[in-house]
């Protein structure tokens, strides 16, 4: 009987303390989106290092880290290393946090790629230390991006910060960068970033983009802690896997989220408005915009009152259509550097 009472008692203990958590960490701790067609919206950050290279977390911090930030998945990226990754995944897996190989490498002097998804036979070579022309003392960048593909990986262009140039532009046109860093979060306002809506940032790289057929990614390069709401990658997986989150980036499903913005393509930002936004119609005639997902949203009511609104994440508000049907300018959801999302309600 004791037993009994006692058990009973723990269970108590154990309901008031998670019902203690969740008021505690409130609505903040909630990072879900709703499914887009078949995709299970992940958020990604395929960016980061530690004490294998120049960062200051151990491989377990940065994954406990990440889980708590509500990534689903990540990729550490230590300086021509692939050593976390093991560590990693063993982590990860327990966690429910997926975990993609990858390790940062490029050019001589020159720009820096973040290679993703190679296989575990491949060895990083000349790491940083890149050659623009064949005969140069280290490895042939071309020889190198070939041996990343024939391992199975993909490039990403990280912080580009210098500019387009023919070793990028040769490896777009090979399909073996196939991703470029509209933002990085530890280069802050260095590393020729520019400033423009509201932040420092590549905003080029939007461009670019669109004109290599790139996927937009959003990253944090954390060599430390991570700063309050990080940049966010959204992956759109058919399967919730390594295979699917490098399928999906292979095929350019991602969008960029970072300083309170979202930047993609037009057509994969619409499939996501339309599964993360819902309207309803009262019986009076006004609108109830309910939001299923975590990002704060800003729009403006086209028409005779241009009134601004803020949605917040899960939450919901009213808004008085000046017509029968109501059109939305989302000011934070960007499909180019003048272009705002734009649907009707
Ligand atoms: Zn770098
Ligand atoms: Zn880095």
């Amino acid at each position: 009987m004791i037993r009994k009472y006692y058990s009973r008692f723990v269970c108590i203990l154990a309901v008031l303390a998670i019902v203690a958590g969740t008021a505690a960490f409130g609505q903040s701790q909630r990072f879900d989106f709703p499914k887009v067609g078949n995709y299970y919206v992940l958020r990604g950050d395929f960016h980061m290092h530690t004490i294998n290279s120049d960062g200051s977390f151990t491989t377990r911090d940065r994954v406990e880290e990440s889980k708590e930030l509500g990534y689903d998945v990540i990729a550490i990226t230590d300086h021509g290393r692939t050593r976390a990754y093991r560590v990693a995944k063993y982590l990860g897996d327990q966690l429910g946090l997926i975990v993609i190989r990858g390790h940062e490498t490029g050019m001589n002097k020159g720009e820096h790629y973040v290679v993703l998804g190679v296989d575990s036979t491949y060895t990083p070579i000349d790491s940083h230390r890149w050659a623009r022309n064949r005969g140069e003392e280290t490895i042939f960048y071309q020889d190198a991006m070939k041996d990343v593909a024939k391992h199975g990986g993909i490039i990403i262009w990280a912080h580009p910060h210098t500019g387009l140039n023919e070793c990028t532009i040769w490896g777009a046109e090979q399909g073996i960068i196939v991703g470029v860093e509209l933002k990085n979060d530890v280069v802050g306002e260095g590393w020729n970033t520019e400033k423009s809506h509201g932040t420092s940032w590549y905003p080029s790289a939007v461009d670019w983009a669109l004109k290599y057929n790139w996927a937009m990614l959003a990253c944090t390069d954390a060599h430390g802690k991570r700063k309050q709401n990080p940049a966010v990658t959204l992956v759109f997986a058919k399967e919730r896997s390594e295979q699917g989150v490098l399928e999906a980036i292979r095929a350019r499903r991602t969008i960029a989220w970072f300083d309170g913005m979202l930047w993609g393509r037009k057509e994969l930002l619409s499939e996501l408005m339309s599964a993360m936004v819902k309207a309803e119609r009262t019986p009076n005639g006004k609108l109830v915009l309910k939001n299923l997902g975590p990002v704060d949203l800003d729009g403006e009511v086209q028409g005779a009152t241009g009134k601004v609104f803020d949605l917040k994440p899960y939450g919901e508000t009213v808004v008085d259509p000046p017509d029968k049907t109501l059109t939305i300018r989302w000011l934070n959801v960007w499909y180019g550097l003048k272009e705002n999302l734009t649907r009707v309600y």
